[in-house]
């Protein structure tokens, strides 16, 4: 059942995509004993695999597309690489993202914009979207089977959308993220991009979940990486962990999916919203499924909210990058005796623009005279965005009781659309980004928060920290304003909170 065609990569051109920042020498060195994980999983078939530049690799540099960290090699490895070399990874590279994955267009890196770019787009270079664009370029070239991303509030999901290729944000806390540099710690996730969504999910879910699935291994070294405890919670009323689990069209007969009304804004590309409609009619008339339309008020207020709550945790992880303990001392400085002076020297000099704004922000919405009026009502809105989703989603959330919808919590009120009750599905189903892949040349003119806009239909479930899949979704190139773009944009699916299983499943089904 074809709801979405596989990414072509054939006529993909190699010109300069700027998509590594290091590669791998010819032949790897294999992992040391003590980096395979204490059980090993049964022997699994080799794979190529990428890695973006702010998870920590011993055999390359981890550079963040920092100046800052132009030189920096960790010392340890991060457990997700760790955990996919056991299951026969072979590391190919380190990727291209914006600068510690501030930025949606993988402009903002200190080892250059990375490019998109086949023989079908012409002349033009596109954006690969971002922060891991570099990964999603690896992949849908066909160097690697799979990349590695990070994914705070899209970056795996929109850099997929714009590339043609399918990008995977687990559930927060499935995934460890010992070695992944932070960003919003509250917000950071590990992701995984690859040409279908078979390869992901034999990954993350296993063997029928008894042998090799990702999402069972808890990690001591990451405290927000759930507990065996907590895991074995989590599972219960929840598919295809271990258990039975239908495939095909069986896994779609009787399901509800659930069409967000916020999410169909006026800055949607037409052609994006036809296709989006067309997948919802396939689903119902052709698959058995049930579409339904749901109401999340919140959604408005979630980007805004999320613009908030990023740079503000931001500005707190990047203090450490002094120039004395991290990162690349401006030299000039350090023979003034004065220590603040070095430190601004230094991270004047090693942060970029958007790394620099995201500082400013975050420590002005966290400074006292700010915090009640940005931080603290932004945290009130992430609340209501899970509330929103707790609401219209038949799966209760293992992490939160189930709380009755309170308009009271924000100053000014919301308006609820109560006509379309609290209907309860089991996966929402809407674009990943309001548009196709822009031209390069056109994001450069573009200002910060024009490039917010783009993260508006995934950070939303970053806030709640649930689910969410981007897959494939063709745009009919008659479509008038599409003529020349990309013909793929990205349909997401998102589900309840540990329910990655049954979404991995469903978007097997449908693409
Ligand atoms: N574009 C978003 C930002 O700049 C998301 C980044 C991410 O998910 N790492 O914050």
């Amino acid at each position: 059942l074809r709801l979405c065609h596989g990414c072509s990569v054939t006529g993909q051109q190699r010109r300069l995509l700027n998509h590594f920042i290091s590669k791998a020498p010819e032949s790897e060195p294999e992992p040391t004993a003590t980096q395979q994980p204490p059980l090993s999983p049964p022997p699994h078939a080799p794979f190529t695999l990428a890695v973006k530049d702010n998870i920590a690799t011993t055999t390359h540099p981890t550079t963040c597309a920092s100046a800052f960290l132009s030189t920096h090699h960790s010392p340890f490895e991060a457990t997700i690489v760790t955990q996919l070399r056991a299951r026969g990874a072979r590391l190919v590279g380190k990727t291209n993202l914006d600068e510690f994955g501030m930025g949606s267009h993988s402009t903002h890196s200190a080892a250059g914009a990375v490019a998109q770019s086949s023989l079908s787009l012409g002349d033009d270079e596109y954006s690969a979207g971002g922060s891991s664009g570099g990964s999603a370029v690896a992949v849908a070239a066909g160097e690697v089977d799979v990349a590695l991303g990070t994914d705070t509030g899209g970056s795996v999901r929109l850099p997929a959308a714009y590339c043609g290729v399918v990008g995977f944000k687990p559930s927060y806390g499935m995934l460890s993220r010992f070695g992944v540099v932070p960003y919003a710690n509250s917000l950071d996730t590990v992701g995984l991009l690859a040409r279908g969504v078979g390869r992901i999910r034999e990954l993350v879910v296993g063997d029928g979940g008894v042998a090799g699935g990702l999402w069972k291994e808890a990690d001591s070294r990451d405290p927000t990486s759930l507990s065996e405890a907590a895991r074995g919670r989590c599972v219960v009323g929840r598919e295809g962990f271990g258990g039975e689990q239908k495939e095909g069209r069986d896994v779609l007969r009787g399901l509800r999916f659930g069409i967000p009304l916020e999410y169909n804004i006026e800055e949607l590309d037409p052609g994006i919203r036809d296709a989006w409609a067309k997948a919802a009619k396939i689903l119902q008339e052709e698959y058995g499924a049930r579409v339904v339309p749901v109401s999340l008020p919140s959604t408005r207020h979630a980007l805004a909210a999320y613009y908030v709550i990023a740079p503000a945790e931001a500005s707190s992880n990047l203090a450490k990058y002094d120039g004395v303990r991290y990162g690349t001392r401006d030299t000039d400085a350090a023979s003034d005796a004065a220590g603040g002076v070095l430190y601004a020297a230094s991270r004047g000099k090693g942060f970029g623009d958007e790394v620099r704004r995201r500082i400013l922000l975050g420590s002005y919405t966290l400074s006292s005279e700010a915090m009640d009026n940005y931080f603290i009502k932004a945290q009130r809105v992430r609340r209501l965005v899970r509330k929103d989703f707790n609401r219209v989603f038949a799966l209760d959330n293992p992490l939160h009781e189930r709380e009755t919808f309170d308009l009271t919590d924000l100053d000014e009120s919301i308006e609820m659309e109560d006509k379309w009750g609290p209907e309860e599905v089991d996966f929402l189903l809407c674009p990943t980004a309001p548009t196709l892949a822009p031209k390069l040349a056109d994001v450069m003119k573009q200002t910060p928060l024009d490039a917010y806009m783009n993260d508006v239909f995934t950070v939303p479930a970053s806030l709640a920290g649930l689910p969410a899949i981007s897959i494939p979704l063709p745009v009919a190139p008659e479509t008038e304003n599409v003529t020349g773009k990309p013909g793929t944009a990205g349909l997401q699916l998102i589900g309840q909170y540990w329910d990655d299983a049954r979404l991995l499943a469903v978007a097997d089904a449908v693409s």
